[in-house]
């Protein structure tokens, strides 16, 4: 059993990644060939927004965006430590502070209620009503903007973030590295907030063979500067440029990857909730595993299907289970952002965000992937039934 099985995604749809590839060998155009725009204009058409702009990571894509509100030293910018380390890396890279926000029990993302006092105790300027982090020889954190993370693939909860950012002036971002396919209220992730940021990395629900990313927004000004920064800041031609950049532009050869696999990746979708159902029906009934929750109004793209345990020795004991079996399973993340030595210039310490810090210890991901076969997941979960009744 594969933890993410990208062969037999690969065997449904060979000879049409192969026939890509082959046009992109054909014509030569390896950066920003035609694939590159065709892409653009699929996915950004699937979210719902009208600029795509396809870069070279998921995590470009978010320095990308920072960038272009032009954040840098002195600014804030408040997101979850529960969380890949990219979301806050590219803040740091900036000379920008990250502000951390505890999480939501049920979801695993960003708690609005956290956010809604760590926004008053920036105001305030001291830390009582909410942990900050040391200003970095600033006298005061001016907050920016919120990068919220739909973890696992489920988005966060946008209408009260969006709003909050509203009242306090700021921009959202949507790190939706995990999220492309899923929906809220509607909507498809990658729409969600002012600007959003998705990644191509092959273990994403929809992945490239290598690195890649896309961010998404349909503010025009913002588009300009985003693509304007993909490629050293190049302003009306290419030897002109207006701003600093990066080099962040998408392989035309993963972009012909992508294509073929996007065909197939609206099913994928449904096809990971019927995997996600079957899991969650078998965990239902044992009672020290929580399964995850999909509030109303929300789908999920299942980046990964985590769910917690009692405590860090039950987490244990199922996963030593499951490795005898020799089943796969993963811990996502098993240290929050707050308390990582690349942060540790924050004085952030343990018992800052005890939400964050209480699942890091309990929460493990079982194989999830469109064609995990019901048999499989019966295994998984008659193993992890071992784990129960043995506690
Ligand atoms: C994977 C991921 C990223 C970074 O994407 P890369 O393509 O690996 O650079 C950023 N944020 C989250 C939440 C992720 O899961």
């Amino acid at each position: 059993m594969d933890f993410i099985d990208l062969a037999a995604q690969q065997r449904r749809i060979k000879e049409k990644i192969d026939a890509n590839i082959q046009t992109v060998l054909k014509h030569g155009s390896y950066i920003m060939g035609p694939e590159i725009r065709d892409l653009e204009g699929k996915l950004g058409q699937y979210a719902g927004v009208s600029h795509a702009i396809s870069c070279a990571s998921g995590t470009d894509a978010l320095l990308m965006a920072l960038m272009a509100y032009g954040i840098g030293p002195g600014d804030a910018i408040l997101t979850t430590p529960f969380t890949f380390i990219a979301t806050a890396e590219v803040i740091s890279l900036l000379g920008a502070v990250p502000v951390f926000i505890d999480i939501d029990p049920e979801t695993f993302n960003i708690s609005p209620v956290r956010l809604a006092e760590a926004l008053t105790a920036l105001k305030e300027g001291h830390s009582t009503r909410h942990p900050l982090p040391k200003a970095g020889g600033q006298t005061r954190l001016v907050p920016r903007g919120i990068i919220a993370v739909d973890l696992f693939g489920l988005a966060a909860d946008y209408d009260r973030i969006n709003t909050l950012a509203r009242q306090h002036n700021l921009f959202v971002i949507e790190d939706a590295a995990q999220s492309f396919g899923a929906e809220y209220n509607g909507r498809k992730a990658s729409s969600l907030a002012d600007a959003a940021c998705t990644s191509f990395f092959p273990a994403k629900p929809l992945g490239c063979y290598g690195d890649g990313g896309m961010c998404f927004t349909d503010d025009d000004d913002l588009a300009e500067k985003m693509r304007s920064i993909r490629v050293h800041g190049q302003g009306n031609h290419k030897y002109e440029n207006v701003r600093i950049g990066i080099n962040g532009r998408l392989d035309t050869l993963q972009a012909a990857v992508l294509l073929a696999k996007f065909d197939i990746f609206p099913e994928e979708i449904k096809l990971r909730q019927d995997v996600a159902r079957r899991y969650s029906e078998g965990l239902y009934s044992q009672h020290g595993l929580r399964p995850p929750i999909v509030p109303p109004g929300y789908l999920s793209a299942w980046a990964q299907y985590s769910i917690l345990s009692e405590d860090e020795s039950h987490r244990e004991t199922c996963m030593s289970f499951l490795k005898e079996a020799r089943i796969p399973s993963a811990i996502y993340y098993p240290k929050p952002l707050h308390l990582q030595g690349a942060f540790a210039n924050l004085g952030y310490g343990m018992g800052d965000f005890p939400v964050s810090e209480s699942c890091a210890a309990r929460i493990f991901s079982l194989p999830m992937h469109p064609y995990l076969r019901p048999e499989d997941q019966g295994q998984v979960i008659a193993v992890l039934s071992r784990g129960d009744q043995s506690r």
